[in-house]
């Protein structure tokens, strides 16, 4: 299935629009019309996005900025999920896309969690041949990257 990443986005923004609503973030998105399509699956590549996205409203105190980018580049398109939340404490950088990690008790009791973890959409990315990878620093927030082949 041939799939347009700017819908993806679209469609994923709009999954979580009120909880953006709610929480009183701003969201910029900055997403060319004309990015290449990929071969992918519609459905699971909304759900990653839409996931990156639950986190990034999640961990960010209200007032805060999500970005939402999209680059193409020379073998892949580039998607950046860019918040100004709590951010992650360097320890647990490695832990992110352990499956144990995804259901951590005590941080799913205060945040919730939707089912659809870090270590889920590693495996949906991968399945598509594309990286994922997180950069994040404490206090200042977490950008979240993927990247899937042209
Ligand atoms: P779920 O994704 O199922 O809702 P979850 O958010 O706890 O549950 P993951 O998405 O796998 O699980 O995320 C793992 C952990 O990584 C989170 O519990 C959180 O500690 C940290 N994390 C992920 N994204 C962010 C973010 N944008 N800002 C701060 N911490 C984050």
């Amino acid at each position: 299935e041939k799939v347009q990443i700017a819908e993806i986005i679209n469609d994923a923004i709009q999954d979580m629009f009120l909880e953006i609503k709610k929480k009183h973030l701003s969201l910029e998105r900055n997403v060319p019309g004309d990015l290449p399509l990929i071969n992918g699956d519609k459905g699971k590549l909304t759900n990653i996005l839409t996931s990156i996205l639950d986190n990034a409203i999640k961990f960010t105190p209200s007032g805060g900025l999500i970005t939402v980018s999209a680059i193409e580049e020379d073998e892949n398109v580039h998607i950046i999920v860019s918040d100004t939340g709590i951010g992650i404490k360097k320890e647990l950088m490695p832990n992110l896309f352990q499956r144990f990690y995804q259901v951590d008790a005590s941080i799913r009791r205060r945040y919730g969690g939707t089912g659809l973890g870090l270590y889920i959409c590693k495996n949906i990315v991968e399945g598509h041949k594309g990286n994922i990878w997180i950069e994040s620093e404490e206090g200042k927030g977490t950008t979240v990257h993927v990247t899937l082949p042209k």
